[in-house]
């Protein structure tokens, strides 16, 4: 167990927090156990888990985790983002995974209960946040194959800038073309752990030639495009003079970004035409060599709205306009930040206030 860093050491924290880098040295914890349910959310010092070596959840991938935020509006105030859709979505992956499934109320209390005990350590300054990362983790020790009878959700939290940072540049993707991600049927719409466990081989080699990310298409044609391998992915074109937005449907092979989910309502606001359609590569590649493929961007909680400037398919590299970020990639992310620290009304009831102005210790955004 390890003592919570000190005030001191907070503040030089705030003042650049990366991302990830340094956790509030404070965790919430709720068990279940088959026999009593689950317990009530407390929050404890950041310590080990110790863990049996037979363990189900280490030897048979029962993991699943979220990732979400928490942002401070301009009087002080610290508000969940979509807390309860998270929890909602933690439930359906526990439930692929035959796990426990944690009520969504509880998991937003346990969230809830982290950020009001760590409030000193939300950042204020637009786009920062406290990152959190539930994770849910089968802990019954036992060898034989079968769902286990005891988890553990442990809630991590981060003073976070968005994960690429703030001098960012637009990423290079690239398709994979030996691997694939998911299929139907399979484990691809969970957010569990063994997912990126796959893609890592192929995320590695991406990046030993020079790209950020991979690209990955549907697991059977090879020819769709899915998502990236922790963000889902948009395509703005040029529809006469009008840009249309689209992004590939929710089959059971990508994860339902809540991002994705909010950009979609936030351009519906808009009057921006936007749909949930396939798209196959060849039409990228196609619409990017005659330029009405005019912005590709992807998104997710950590790191919101990302452009991406160049796309490798089979060995080509394209550009993606002129490489760097387009139009509506950046009045998307402006819109759902806005949102995001109450600078325009909340009208989709995404935020659940944790600390109100008055009790935040006088801190300010
Ligand atoms: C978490 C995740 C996303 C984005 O989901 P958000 O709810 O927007 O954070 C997209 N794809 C994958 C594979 C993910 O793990």
């Amino acid at each position: 167990m390890s003592e919570p860093p000190g005030a001191p050491e907070r503040e030089a924290v705030l003042r650049d927090p990366g991302f990830c880098r340094h956790s509030t040295g404070h965790t919430a914890v709720v068990d279940w156990d088959a026999a009593t349910g689950w317990s009530q959310p407390h929050v404890e010092p950041w310590s080990d888990l110790a863990m049996d070596p037979a363990t189900l959840g280490l030897h048979y991938g029962q993991a699943v985790f979220e990732g979400l935020k928490a942002f401070r509006a301009g009087d002080g105030s610290v508000h969940l983002f979509r807390a309860e859709d998270h929890g909602r979505r933690l439930a359906r992956s526990a439930a692929r995974l035959a796990m426990a499934e944690m009520p969504p109320e509880l998991f937003v209390r346990a969230c809830a209960q982290l950020v009001a005990a760590d409030e000193a350590w939300v950042p204020g300054g637009y786009g920062q946040s406290l990152y959190l990362r539930p994770l849910l983790i089968a802990t019954e020790p036992e060898l034989g194959l079968r769902p286990s009878r005891r988890y553990r959700c442990v809630i991590l939290a981060y003073p976070a800038d968005p994960c690429f940072g703030a001098g960012f540049r637009p990423l290079a993707v690239t398709t994979a073309t030996e691997t694939v991600r998911a299929v139907r049927g399979g484990t691809g719409e969970a957010k569990c752990a063994g997912n990126y466990a796959a893609g890592l081989l192929t995320r590695t080699e991406a990046q030993a030639a020079g790209y950020d990310e991979v690209l990955w298409l549907d697991g059977l044609e090879r020819s769709r495009i899915e998502e990236l391998s922790t963000m889902n992915l948009f395509l703005v074109r040029r529809d006469g003079d009008r840009p249309r937005l689209t992004t590939p449907p929710c089959d059971g092979t990508i994860v339902r970004g809540l991002t994705r989910d909010s950009l979609l309502t936030l351009a519906a606001d808009r009057g921006i035409a936007a749909a949930e359609e396939h798209t196959t590569i060849d039409a990228v590649r196609d619409g990017l060599r005659s330029g009405r493929l005019t912005e590709v961007f992807a998104c997710g909680t950590a790191g919101v709205v990302v452009p991406v400037g160049r796309l490798g398919i089979d060995g080509e590299d394209l550009v993606v306009g002129d490489g760097e970020e387009g139009p509506m990639t950046a009045a998307l992310r402006s819109s759902l930040l806005d949102v995001q620290h109450r600078r325009t009304p909340d009208s989709h009831g995404w935020l659940r206030t944790v600390v109100r102005a008055d009790e935040n210790g006088g801190r300010r955004a």
